[in-house]
C-alpha cells in the first residue's frame, strides 16, 4: 500500500532528512586513508543520537551498524568493521538513515578515498547524474517506470550497468514502503506518482556486469565480476511540479 503523507508527516520527514544529510556530510569529512569503517559508523551513530533521532538501519533485519559502508566492488549493505580500513584509491559508499519522531530519512553517497582513478570518478559522477535524470520524471502524474527507465537509459548510454536485484522504495514511518522503485523499467509503466508520496530514489551502478552476489556474512552485496560499484540516494517528496529533496541540509 502506498502511503500519501500529510503536511505534518512531511515536516517530520524533512527533519529526519536533514539529520540524515548532516550525518553524511560528517561522514564525508571523515573519509581518508587509514580510517576504519567502524570509526565512521561510530561517529554517525553519535551524531544521529545527539540530534534526538535513531539510526534507522541499526537492528533493521538484524543489521549490526548505524550505516552501511561498502568499499569498491561492494555494492551495498557493507557491515562497518574495525578491520575494514580505507585505502588511498578506494571508493566508499556510505548509506545512512535517521528516524526522527517516527519518520525516516534515507540517503547514500559514494566518496573517493584520496586520489582515485579517472574511471572511478566517472562512475561516481554518472551514478549521481543518473539520479538527477530520474528527477526530471519524478512528478505527479508520471509513473515509477519513468524514473527507472531514466536511470537505466542514462547509465547504459555511459557504458555502465544498473543493479537489478536491489531497488529504491517508498520511505516514511517504515524505512521501506511501497512502491518499489527499480533503477530500470519501461516509461509509462508501473505505479502512478501522486503528490505527497515520499520515495528513496537510489541508483546502484556497476562499472562492469549488472550481476551481484551476497557474501557469507548475509549482508554485503558485491559485484559478480569484482569491478567497482557506486551508489547515490536521496529521499524525495513528489509534488505537482519538481520533486522536493528531503535529505538535504537546509
Ligand atoms: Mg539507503
Ligand atoms: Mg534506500
Amino acid at each position: 500500500m502506498i502511503i500519501i503523507k500529510n503536511s505534518e508527516q512531511i515536516a517530520l520527514m524533512k527533519k529526519a532528512g536533514q539529520i540524515t544529510a548532516e550525518a553524511l556530510l560528517l561522514a564525508r569529512d571523515l573519509v581518508r586513508p587509514g580510517i576504519s569503517t567502524k570509526e565512521i559508523d561510530t561517529k554517525i551513530h553519535a551524531f544521529i543520537t545527539k540530534c534526538g533521532a535513531v539510526p534507522s538501519f541499526l537492528g533493521y533485519g538484524g543489521f549490526p551498524g548505524s550505516a552501511c559502508i561498502s568499499i569498491n566492488d561492494e555494492v551495498i549493505h557493507g557491515i562497518p568493521s574495525a578491520k575494514r580500513i580505507l585505502n588511498e584509491g578506494d571508493i566508499v559508499k556510505i548509506d545512512v538513515g535517521a528516524r526522527y519522531r517516527g519518520y525516516n530519512g534515507d540517503s547514500a553517497r559514494t566518496f573517493p578515498v584520496g586520489k582515485v582513478s579517472d574511471e572511478a570518478l566517472r562512475l561516481i559522477s554518472v551514478t549521481e547524474q543518473s539520479f538527477y535524470e530520474a528527477m526530471k520524471f519524478a512528478k505527479a502524474g508520471n509513473r515509477v517506470g519513468d524514473i527507472g527507465s531514466a536511470v537505466e537509459n542514462f547509465v547504459i548510454s555511459n557504458g555502465f550497468s544498473v543493479v537489478k536485484e536491489y531497488v529504491g522504495h517508498g520511505v516514511g514511518a517504515e524505512l521501506h514502503e511501497d512502491p518499489s522503485v527499480p533503477n530500470y523499467g519501461k516509461a509509462g509503466k508501473g505505479a502512478r506518482l501522486y503528490p505527497g508520496m515520499t520515495l528513496a530514489i537510489e541508483p546502484m551502478v556497476n562499472a562492469g556486469v549488472e550481476g551481484v552476489k551476497v557474501l557469507k556474512d548475509g549482508w554485503t552485496v558485491k559485484t559478480l565480476d569484482g569491478k567497482l560499484s557506486a551508489h547515490y540516494e536521496n529521499s524525495i517528496l513528489i509534488t505537482e511540479g519538481d520533486p522536493i529533496m528531503l535529505t538535504v541540509v537546509s
